[in-house]
């Protein structure tokens, strides 16, 4: 599998023999990687972009693939594949980012933990997450762990440490994820956009993933639609989303460590993109505030390469 190199495949059955495998594998010295469903490290081996000596294959751990509501959060394993999550209908924010995630075939493979592990600057799952204030929940040979979703971006897991899990705060109110593709149903987002509304803490969260690195918070304009959502009837004056969206044009401008110019866009388009995409999910999230049983406008929202 890793480019004319071979590499020892372990399938663990539990959560504490993976651990078991991989401290064992990284005791010894060998190269060793986690393998979720494979769609992005499966590619990298065989182009050599990256070498195992171990291959530790978790599709096996059922207990990975467990999704739990508790009274305020959800759980989901980090086993979960995007077609789990795409019918779940405790988290429709979620589910939604997960239905406009590849292909088919993608949707059915990859992994939450396969999401948190290979870190693209617009994965649709990570940009979520990033507005949802998730945890990440991990196993090591020190036991399990949590840590924010920052921190674990931030600093990355311990050589010996798997993710077993996200935590999330049950939806709030209304959540809006959509997405620019360069070919719709191939490739990962050019531009990313989540904005979740709490109606009880009456706070607004706007994530933007493809400007930066990392998918980065908009607290500027956060701060700006708490100030201007008159929470009580959750209307807006008309300008209000136009104005949102300038703020985060402004504040996507700001992000660093900025994502450098590539094929799949000029800097300046991902900057006035993520103001379009973050208008419209605001103006999409304040009309489910005001009228949330007139349907679900964000549906018909994948023309044009933008769902
Ligand atoms: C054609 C194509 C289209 C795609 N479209 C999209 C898209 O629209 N949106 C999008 O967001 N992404 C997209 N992707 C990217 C990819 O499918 C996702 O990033 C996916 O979630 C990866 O999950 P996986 O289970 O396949 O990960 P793997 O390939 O198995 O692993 C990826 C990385 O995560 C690590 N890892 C896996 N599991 C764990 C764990 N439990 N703990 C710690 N580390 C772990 C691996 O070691 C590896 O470094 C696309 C990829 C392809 C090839």
């Amino acid at each position: 599998m890793a480019g004319g190199m071979t590499s020892t495949m372990f399938r663990p059955r539990t959560v504490g023999e993976a651990v078991e495998m991989l401290a064992a594998a990284h005791d010894s010295g060998a190269a060793v990687a986690l393998l979720g469903g494979g769609t992005d490290l499966v590619p990298a081996l065989r182009s050599g972009e990256r070498s195992a000596e171990a291959v530790i294959a978790l599709r096996r751990v059922l207990e990975l693939r467990v999704r739990g509501a508790g009274a305020d959060s959800l759980t989901i394993g980090a086993g979960a594949t995007y077609t789990d999550l795409a019918g779940w209908s405790l988290s429709p924010g979620l589910a939604r980012a997960a239905r406009v995630v590849g292909s088919v075939q993608i949707r059915n493979t990859g992994t939450v933990g396969g999401a948190l592990g290979s870190v693209r600057p617009a994965g649709d799952l990570l940009t979520f997450l990033t507005a949802a204030d998730a945890e990440v929940l991990t196993a090591s040979p020190r036991g399990p762990d949590r840590m924010s979703l920052p921190h674990f971006l931030a600093d990355g897991l311990a050589p010996d440490a798997l993710v077993t899990a996200v935590r999330l705060a049950r939806p709030g109110g209304p959540q809006v994820y959509l997405k620019i593709g360069e070919r719709q149903a191939a490739y990962p987002a050019v531009v990313s956009c989540a904005v979740l509304v709490d109606r009880v803490r009456h706070r607004l969260t706007c994530a933007i993933g493809g400007v930066g690195m990392l998918p980065a918070r908009m607290g500027q304009a956060e701060r700006y639609a708490r100030d201007e959502v008159d929470w009580s009837t959750g209307t807006v004056s008309p300008p209000t989303a136009r104005r949102f969206g300038d703020l985060v044009v402004e504040e996507a401008a700001r992000v660093a460590p900025a994502l450098p110019a590539g094929p799949r866009g000029s800097v300046e388009y991902r900057w006035h993109a993520a103001g379009v995409l973050a208008g419209r999910a605001f103006a999409r999230c304040l009309h489910h505030l005001t009228a949330p049983a007139a349907g679900d406008p964000a549906r018909g929202s994948a023309a044009g390469g933008q769902r």
